[in-house]
């Protein structure tokens, strides 16, 4: 089936809880439904098409005035199992948390950490989402698309894919907005083996007296549910999209130089040559944390989330952005980049 809405209001369809509406929005059910909608009657649909998952990484700066595509294919199929894993084909509409709970439940793992970011199937290999230590694309066997253009289909496998932090072939300027995902094929393992080792997990395993040996799918689940929960604000709450900004990698010689004038300055390694700064950190030394402009805040235990106090537009959260990515290179001279689509 497929649903044509006119004027439609983007409130609930960005979690940031911007007010601002869609000239037309199409949601689909299957893939054939996609395919009949390019060739027989997207050409007559307003300009640009933008397709959207739950608008959790998105930021409206104002009403879009063209089409919004939303995916309802929520279909799952074992495509392979062996005694070491499965491959899953999953539809790009489900909801990834959900999907996350689902195979742990099917006893299929790997996308623990990932648990209770927002967002749908689709948008993970788009994104390549990451938490805890765990990327997604690391899991990602590959992806089914179809051409906005022509409706052709086309499978990227995962080397296509050209995973990075935060980045897919899929963001990248040749192909952005040319492809609709229809379903992702994870890669996942029949046994169990936690990533524990980042953001206070361990910690948290050893209050409730578990060990990397006892501990359940399940149970790793909860923890990092409720240590996102802890620490991030609820979209419902205050609207946001998850952290704005992405963390910096830089090359070890400039680590070096910033580290002889702020000798607190932490980092994850990345590889020989290169480090990750935590952007939160840098926004903080600048005096950002828990701040307030207008309608627009700095989280008060996550500087890296940009809040909406109620009200706020999309251009008053790209000013304070532009603002503190401004203070943040006058004082360390490192460039943070947004995280967040503006559209
Ligand atoms: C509270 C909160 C916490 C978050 N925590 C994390 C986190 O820990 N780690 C992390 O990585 N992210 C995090 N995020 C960001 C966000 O959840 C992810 O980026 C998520 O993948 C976005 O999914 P979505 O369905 O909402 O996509 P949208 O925001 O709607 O779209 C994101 C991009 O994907 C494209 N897209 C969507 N669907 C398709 C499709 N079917 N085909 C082609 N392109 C498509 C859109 O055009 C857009 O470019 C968080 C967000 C919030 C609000």
């Amino acid at each position: 089936m497929i649903q044509v809405n006119k004027n439609i209001s983007l409130l609930e369809y960005n979690t940031f809880g911007i007010d601002v509406s869609a000239e037309t929005m199409v949601v689909y059910d299957s893939v054939d439904d996609l395919t009949e909608l390019i060739h027989h009657s997207l050409c007559n649909f307003p300009k640009p098409i933008l397709h959207i998952g739950e608008g959790s990484n998105l930021l409206f700066l104002e009403d879009f005035r063209g089409t919004i595509l939303r995916s309802n294919i929520n279909n799952v199929n074992v495509i392979e199992q062996n005694d070491d894993h499965v491959i899953v084909q999953v539809g790009a509409g489900w909801n990834m948390d959900d999907f996350i709970s689902y195979s742990i439940s099917k006893g299929w793992y790997g996308l623990e950490n990932l648990s209770k970011i927002p967002g749908q199937v689709g948008s993970s290999a788009v994104q390549n989402i990451g938490a805890y230590g765990v990327e997604v694309g690391d899991f990602i066997y590959s992806v089914n698309c179809i051409s906005i253009a022509d409706g052709t289909y086309r499978k990227f496998s995962h080397d296509e894919c050209n995973f990075m932090y935060r980045h897919s072939i899929f963001k990248s300027p040749e192909y952005r907005g040319k492809y609709v995902v229809t379903s992702v094929e994870y890669k996942l393992n029949l046994d169990f083996t936690p990533h524990i080792d980042y953001g206070g997990i361990r910690q948290q395993i050893d209050l409730l007296g578990e060990t990397p040996e006892t501990l359940s799918a399940q149970k790793l689940r909860d923890i990092i549910s409720n240590i996102r929960e802890e620490k991030l604000p609820d979209p419902k709450v205050y609207g946001n999209a998850g952290s704005f900004f992405m963390n910096p990698i830089v090359d070890r010689d400039t680590y070096n130089k910033l580290v002889s004038c702020y000798p607190n300055i932490p980092k994850y390694e990345i590889d020989s040559n290169n480090v990750k700064i935590p952007a939160a950190w840098l926004i903080e030394q600048c005096g950002w944390k828990g701040k307030t402009v207008g309608h627009v805040g700095v989280h008060p235990k996550q500087p890296l989330v940009l809040i909406n106090l109620g009200g706020a537009t999309g251009k008053e959260i790209q000013n304070m952005s532009d603002t503190i990515r401004h203070e943040v290179l006058d004082k360390f001279g490192i460039s943070i980049i947004p995280e967040v689509n503006f559209i």
